[in-house]
């Protein structure tokens, strides 16, 4: 099983990827038992290990595409968020049937070309952007940002989404944060 190492930047990903939609592990849990503080302890617990169990393995992963990662919060697959599930169904008749997100040639346009998101880096508030970023770590940030809007479009100020494991996968290993010799980009 491939190890994907959780970097510092995927909370960076988290953190500009802000949604209302939220994969499934953040929904409240239905609340019959509020009253209950015992048993909301242990739905609490069972939650955790719910979580817990995602870490270490691919084993909740659909489209095939996912790695483990260090953090439960971004154990999660694409196949698992609504409104990805709707954008390959909705583009179904044009990209043909897809298993994962990262087929999607709108995904390889928005996210991974660099010409693209060296316009949306340019389009970028300067609040949005990291200082002392490497140009990978923008490219990657940039990727994220523009994945989000692609599915999601704008989301509010407080709004968070999560980004799969796929897609975050996918744009990490276009702009590793290893930089080789001779790499060569567009400067952002
Ligand atoms: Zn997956
Ligand atoms: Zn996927």
């Amino acid at each position: 099983m491939e190890r994907w190492q959780y970097n510092s930047d995927s909370s960076v990903a988290l953190l500009l990827c802000t949604m209302d939609i939220q994969p499934y592990m953040y929904e409240p849990y239905a609340s019959s038992t509020d009253d209950d503080s015992t048993s909301g302890d242990s739905e609490e617990e069972a939650e955790l290990n719910a979580h817990q169990m995602r870490l270490g393995n691919t084993n909740w992963c659909l489209c095939g595409k996912c790695v483990s990662a260090e953090a439960f919060e971004e154990c999660v697959c694409c196949k698992e968020i609504g409104p990805i599930n709707t954008k390959k169904e909705t583009d179904a008749p044009i990209t043909g049937h897809l298993q994962c997100i990262v087929e999607h040639p709108g995904f390889t346009t928005n996210c991974l070309d660099v010409w693209a998101l060296q316009m949306a880096y340019e389009n970028t508030p300067k609040k949005y952007r990291k200082a002392n970023a490497t140009v990978n770590e923008r490219y990657r940030h940039t990727g994220y940002r523009n994945c989000t809007k692609w599915i999601w479009g704008y989301l509010g100020k407080n709004n968070r989404v999560v980004l799969p494991a796929c897609v975050v996968k996918a744009i990490r290993d276009k702009f590793p944060s290893t930089q080789y010799v001779g790499f060569k980009y567009p400067k952002l």
